[in-house]
């Protein structure tokens, strides 16, 4: 995608993962046209696909190993989790709103045979079962990154998560390193917000 390679998207795995899963199949389908805009789409209950160049973004700073096994916090549509299971071995995700996770389970195995777990509930405490991961991504935005997902980080794993309110929000990556913890920035985000699981309502 050249458009993607003129915003400083160099990674090429994540270049021919977007060139590999079409887009038009996660998105509703009176927006299939509009597929393909570096645009952010309605996906139904409120919620959103993130833009392309979002999602590369994210991928790019995850720095995927074809042997990690990630953990992704709000499936959504789906298409980034296939973009996941493309640079990856296994992808763990989990949606809040049951009929999204239904719908990304539906097209995703329409793509065929991706290692892809779904699971509907709260993901801002990850999946232990699963745990540790070598990548975390969190699709939505965070006030602080829930400790329950640091802790589900092996030592070399890369988490990556929208952090701030509304208009202020920063794509951080936190590097889990045998000393500690060390965070970067990685530049302005915009998600819709983490819903908290006391607060949660499956409206739409
Ligand atoms: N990467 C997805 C992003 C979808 S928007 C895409 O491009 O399609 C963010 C998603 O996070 C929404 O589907 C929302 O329902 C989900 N979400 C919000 N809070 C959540 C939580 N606590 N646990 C799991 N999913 C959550």
């Amino acid at each position: 995608m050249e458009r993607l390679r003129s915003q400083g998207i160099d990674d090429l795995a994540v270049l021919h993962a977007f060139d590999v899963v079409p887009r038009h199949l996660f998105v509703p389908e009176a927006l299939q046209l509009r597929a393909y805009e570096d645009a952010p789409l309605p996906i139904g209950f409120g919620q959103t696909i993130s833009q392309p160049s979002m999602h590369a973004r994210v991928l790019q700073g995850l720095e995927l190993k074809p042997t990690d096994r990630v953990l992704e916090v709000g499936t959504g549509s789906g298409f980034q989790t296939a973009l996941l299971a493309q640079l990856s071995a296994q992808v763990y995700s989990i949606e809040r709103i049951a009929e999204l996770a239904r719908r990304a389970r539906f097209v995703l195995d329409a793509l065929g045979p991706l290692r892809v777990a779904l699971r509907v509930g709260d993901g801002s405490v990850g999946w232990r079962r699963y745990a540790p991961f070598d990548a975390i991504v969190v699709s939505a935005a965070v006030v602080e990154v829930p400790a329950a997902l640091r802790e589900q980080l092996v030592v070399g794993g890369r988490l990556v998560a929208p952090v701030g309110t509304g208009t202020e929000q920063r794509l951080m990556r936190l590097r889990r390193t045998p000393t500690g913890e060390v965070v970067e920035d990685l530049g302005p985000a915009r998600f819709l917000p983490l819903v908290p699981r006391a607060t949660s309502e499956e409206a739409g």
